[in-house]
């Protein structure tokens, strides 16, 4: 808790702030409910939330005296209450040999350092792990892929930079199957310039996968930068559509003072959210907890 608390410390620093400054010794009335809620949207926790946490203030304590402390504590039951059905647990279904993981996202958002964190987890929970470099389009993506597996003792399959990536998802199947491997991690491009190319990619990466593995990808993660705010909410609408996300991880929740969109996310598109990335460091993934979010943002 104490990592998250930190990395969301700018966040609820300037939320804190504010709400501090609106509520010194003042009534709750439609001028000081106004500034909070144009406070919340503005910490990108989203209308429908802003909105929730000034109606509950506004029913049980209208025209009488809150502290800031009051309003942090309402909104940190709020953000819980939205984000408690969103934070599931990744699960792992044993009955699936290799149980496939699809990484998605944009260039950037952490993907390809999520899944060297994942990796080391799963490999530390005593699982056989591969890894495919899918994003074929960028040889550094492919090279830092070959470092993560270095670093966890987990083979990469990989081809030269500008291969076809549904290939070489189909021989990391192939592979997987034969090794009798736990877990397949298959990473994909990101680049956002050519949405309709890279969305084609991604569905004929599936209908590959299928090939071998009817049920398969077993899970298609999402990675989202919390440091980009609302960005993140276009980003889900379009893989969400044309990828089949099925979870999501924030990443960058360090020191961040954009925090509140994980929030928005939640409420608008109730996808499970499995982790969430506070470093750089292969440990710096964690478990989405509500409860701490919720009392970290809030702070
Ligand atoms: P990709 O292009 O989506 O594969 O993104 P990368 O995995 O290459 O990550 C882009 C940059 O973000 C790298 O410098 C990572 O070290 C950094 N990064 C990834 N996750 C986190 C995180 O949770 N916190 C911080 N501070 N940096 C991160």
């Amino acid at each position: 808790f104490s990592r998250l608390a930190s990395g969301l410390k700018r966040s609820s620093d300037q939320l804190g702030g504010s709400i501090a400054g609106i509520f010194t010794r003042r009534k709750l009335d439609d001028e000081t409910l106004e500034d909070l809620e144009d406070v919340l949207i503005q910490a990108d926790l989203g209308i429908d939330t802003a909105t929730a946490i000034t109606e509950s203030l506004r029913r049980d304590r209208y025209e009488r005296d809150v502290s800031a402390e009051d309003v942090r504590g309402v909104l940190a039951q709020e953000v819980e209450k939205v984000l408690k059905p969103v934070a599931q647990p990744l699960q792992i279904d044993t009955g699936q040999k290799p149980f496939i993981i699809l990484m998605v996202g944009v260039n950037g958002t952490g993907k390809t350092t999520t899944i060297g964190k994942l990796t080391q987890k799963l490999t530390a929970e005593g699982r056989s792990v591969m890894m495919a470099a899918g994003d074929t389009f960028r040889a550094a993506a492919i090279e830092q892929l070959q470092v993560w597996g270095e670093r966890t003792g987990t083979p990469v399959i990989s081809k030269p930079a500008g291969s076809d990536a549904s290939g070489l998802a189909y021989e990391a199947v192939e592979r997987a199957t034969a090794e009798k491997r736990d877990v397949l991690i298959i990473d994909t491009a990101g680049r956002l310039q050519n949405r309709d190319e890279l969305m084609g990619e991604l569905e004929k990466i599936i209908r590959v996968i299928k090939k071998l593995s009817p049920d398969a990808p077993h899970a298609v993660l999402l990675t989202l930068d919390a440091t980009t705010g609302q960005n993140a909410l276009s980003q889900v609408e379009i893989f969400g559509k044309r990828a089949g996300v099925t979870g999501l991880v924030m990443t960058k929740l360090d020191g961040t003072a954009r925090g509140g969109i994980l929030v928005a996310i939640a409420n608008r598109f109730g996808l499970p959210v499995h982790f969430i990335g506070v470093g750089e460091g292969v440990d710096d993934l964690e478990p989405f907890s509500a409860s701490d979010f919720a009392r970290a943002i809030a702070g």
